[in-house]
């Protein structure tokens, strides 16, 4: 299979961007929040410490499908499924640049 030169850059930057975003989402979320002294403060604190932990761990997960979607697009194996290697369709890649399963894959 090969996708024009053309449509991987875009791809590619589409990637590049969004990596950048999730970079800047998870370095504001390491912060340990400090809301004051009082009691409810520290609780609250420690609520919204644990919500960003959870955040923090889908926004990573992202990040690494970033990463492996930038990286097949090096070794040339961009815009296959991971799990039947068919194509997957080229409108699913425009709206979801780092998807590695083809439709049918998603469905199962
Ligand atoms: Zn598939």
């Amino acid at each position: 299979m090969s996708l024009p030169e053309e449509f991987l850059k875009t791809q590619k930057e589409k990637l590049e961007s969004e990596k950048e975003r999730l970079m800047s989402e998870i370095s504001k979320l390491k912060k340990y929040p400090d809301y004051g002294d009082r009691d409810e403060d520290n609780t609250q604190e420690i609520v919204d410490y644990e919500k960003n932990l959870s955040v923090e761990d889908s926004l990573k997960q992202s990040l690494d499908e970033v990463n492996i979607a930038l990286k097949s697009i090096e070794t040339g194996d961009y815009g296959q499924c991971r799990k039947c290697s068919v194509e997957i369709d080229r409108e699913l890649l425009e709206v979801m640049p780092s998807i590695d399963l083809c439709s049918k894959c998603q469905k199962k």
